[in-house]
């Protein structure tokens, strides 16, 4: 029998330390919350049982990241991470699964994205780190006083959050940015544990773009929240303050994404987003009536 051939070990950017890609959980990678005794989902039932016994964040973001529930999406996100790395990242590990939420367990604030991106988060591990997008995002929530820098660059580069949470509809990295219908309702069950798990203490969320948007709806819905009818329509600056079940109003708050689509073309400027995210506060003036718009 002719030996396997060798694993093809790169070096973490900022410890140094070898990795195969797809990074094995529990094996170093700074930040991954997963071990390899963590329970993977691999269908839509296993992934909605999965989400709703996680008893923590940090259990329900270690399960997140050995899911694969999406086989389409498992392909993908492990082909980009071996055959598929971006020429100027082709000396680095990728890590190739699914991307936990990132931030502080405690928050009070959300922030929904879309997916992550295929050289970005399937590449480092942590929420919008290592490309464009989150370029812009850190450096506006660094402004505002939730990013203890405005550079997230790779994961063990000592970015923290603070009051903040990122997560996302989808927690996998899909062809042309582009999750199915089945890929973003099996994936909705992660972040329905997210809201439910910061639902005690959540007063506002960031929704990046419309399918983030529908996302945070879908998912308050689901959990009883009392949720304006007819649906809040997405737009930039556009508000709903939602009501958990023991009457605590959420406020979300709608931004353009901080892809490049829409910050090269100026579509979405830092003053923009600065105005966005200062909703989220708690000084926030309150002419959102309960169940509506502003
Ligand atoms: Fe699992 Fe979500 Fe990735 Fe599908 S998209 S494999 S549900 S983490």
């Amino acid at each position: 029998m002719s030996p396997s051939p060798a694993p093809d070990l790169a070096a973490h950017p900022v410890t140094g330390q070898l990795f195969e890609s797809p990074v094995a959980p529990g094996t170093g990678w700074p930040g991954d919350p997963a071990t390899a005794a963590t329970p993977v989902a691999r269908n839509a039932a296993q992934t909605h049982a999965l989400a709703c016994t996680s008893p923590d964040v940090a259990e329900l973001d270690a399960r997140i990241t050995v899911c694969r529930a999406c086989p389409r999406l498992v392909e993908w996100r492990e082909a980009v991470a071996t055959t598929g790395r971006r020429a100027s990242f082709a000396d680095q590990p990728y890590w190739g699964r699914p991307g936990p939420g990132f931030g502080d367990p405690h928050a009070e604030v959300l922030v929904v994205g879309l997916a992550p991106a295929a050289n970005g988060t399937n590449r480092t591990g942590r929420m919008f780190t290592g490309d464009r997008s989150g370029d812009w995002l850190y450096a506006a929530l660094h402004r505002a006083g939730y990013a203890s820098q405005p550079h997230s660059v790779a994961s063990g580069d000592g970015l923290e959050l603070v009051g903040l949470r990122i997560v996302a509809s989808v927690r996998c990295a899909p062809p042309a940015n582009k999750p199915t219908t089945v890929e973003k309702a099996t994936c909705a069950h992660w972040l329905d544990r997210d809201l439910e798990l910061a639902a005690p203490r959540l007063r506002s969320m960031l929704a990046l773009g419309s399918i983030a948007w529908d996302s945070a709806l879908g998912s308050a819905r689901r959990l009883g929240w009392d949720v304006p009818r007819p649906k809040p329509r997405f737009g930039h600056a556009a508000e709903a303050v939602l009501t958990t079940p023991d009457g605590r109003p959420v406020r979300l708050v709608g931004s353009y994404h901080v892809s490049q689509q829409n910050t090269f073309t100026g579509k979405l400027t830092e003053q923009m987003l600065d105005a966005a995210i200062a909703r989220l506060g708690p000084t926030a003036d309150t002419d959102t009536e309960p169940g509506g718009r502003r």
